[in-house]
């Protein structure tokens, strides 16, 4: 089983574009979802993190306070640095666990992972092919803006804490054109996985 990376600056069309792999039958695992899952209530990773920065990160019902840690992280390099050893290999280790065991038998000959931070964290070393989806910053923008009713100012400042464009495509194996009407970007789509079922034949 081979794995496919997918991955994006925010608002590129990450999730949009896996739904259309997913259509066609392709197993996916989300990073974003895992790096919840491993976090919540009852996990390991939760009950260090509570008591590496104290109780006072939990919310009343127990689980974590997300605005807190990030609070806590983005004043603190040295704390944020304790969380990304903390949380990385458990993400990773659950990651890995999740793309051989998909939920439906894949039958295809690869799966997918989809990672905003494929290309930042060591999370590239699981992957067989690197595919980024790529629109101009500005579509970043304003797709992210009318998304979540982010201010021009936040989205700018996530972009910034990405990798840029050019180094991102730099290292893709694919690129999907995401500026595009969406029956182009299933065209684009189905074109990949012929020419990954003829890689991974
Ligand atoms: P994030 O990293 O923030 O999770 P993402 O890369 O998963 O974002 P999506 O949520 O798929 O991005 O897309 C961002 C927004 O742009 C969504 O509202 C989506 O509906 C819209 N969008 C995605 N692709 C297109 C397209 N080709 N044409 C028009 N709108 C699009």
């Amino acid at each position: 089983m081979k794995i496919v990376g997918l991955t994006g600056g925010i608002g590129s069309g990450k999730s949009t574009v896996v739904r259309i792999f997913g259509d066609l039958g392709v197993h996916w695992v989300d990073a974003d979802d895992v790096a919840r899952e491993v976090v919540e209530p009852g996990t390991a990773g939760l009950a260090a993190i509570a008591e590496h920065f104290g109780r006072d990160i939990l919310q009343a019902d127990g689980a974590l306070d997300r605005a807190a840690l990030r609070q806590r992280v983005f004043e603190n390099p040295e704390e944020r640095n304790w969380l990304e050893c903390l949380l990385h290999p458990v993400i990773r280790e659950e990651l890995v666990r999740q793309l051989k065991s998909p939920e439906v038998p894949n039958s295809q000959p690869y799966a997918l992972l989809v990672s905003p931070l494929l290309l930042e964290t060591d999370q590239h070393e699981l992957v067989d092919r690197v595919v980024v989806v790529d629109v101009p910053e500005h579509i970043q923008i304003e797709r992210t803006m009318a998304r979540d009713d982010n201010s021009r100012v936040q989205v700018e400042r996530i972009m910034a804490a990405q990798m840029a464009r050019d180094e991102r495509r730099s290292r893709a194996d694919a690129v999907i054109d995401n500026n595009r009407p969406l029956q182009d970007v299933e065209r684009q789509v189905c074109e990949l996985h012929n020419r990954f079922l003829f890689e991974f034949r």
